[in-house]
């Protein structure tokens, strides 16, 4: 099981309504490819590009950022089982999500110190990968904690 950081917007609440629940915008059905219209090529009939030549495409939502990302946007631990999903509540600052998570987590990562919480949260969210799908955190994180004990 990997943790990621997202910046999402303050007001996103999915946490509240479903704990532990999988973003079901990563889970709609897929839909006829909307460049090919499931015909697999382009008029250069060359393999389509939208779909690599399956007909088909998985649309994907993102949670939302909000369009000031220091204003609007908070920071929020997913996890990335099952297709990813929210563990926390969204934080305006990374010391009170840090917090949060020392106290309320009971994952595998529920031995991550506070100052493992902050550091992981502030590297991996300002890193530009930060929006997508990574390796998760669990490797992060434990790279951290392997820090911390030397
Ligand atoms: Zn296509």
């Amino acid at each position: 099981m990997g943790r990621e950081v997202k910046r999402v917007h303050i007001d996103f609440d999915m946490f509240e309504r479903e704990k532990d629940g999988t973003w079901k915008g990563y889970l709609l059905d897929r839909i006829e490819c909307p460049l090919c219209e499931g015909t697999k090529k382009n008029l250069k009939d060359k393999a389509c590009p939208v779909c690599y030549s399956e007909g088909e495409v998985s649309p994907t939502i993102e949670p939302p950022t909000g369009w000031d990302l220091e204003k609007t946007s908070g920071y929020q631990i997913w996890q990335d089982v099952s297709e990813g999903g929210p563990v926390s509540p969204v934080f305006l600052k990374p010391e009170d999500l840090a917090q949060w998570m020392v106290c309320n987590d009971n994952s595998v990562t529920r031995d991550t110190t506070y100052e493992g919480w902050l550091k992981f949260i502030k590297e991996e969210s300002s890193a530009p990968s930060m929006a997508m799908m990574g390796n998760g955190l669990q490797s992060g994180v434990a790279a951290l904690n392997n820090e911390e004990d030397k």
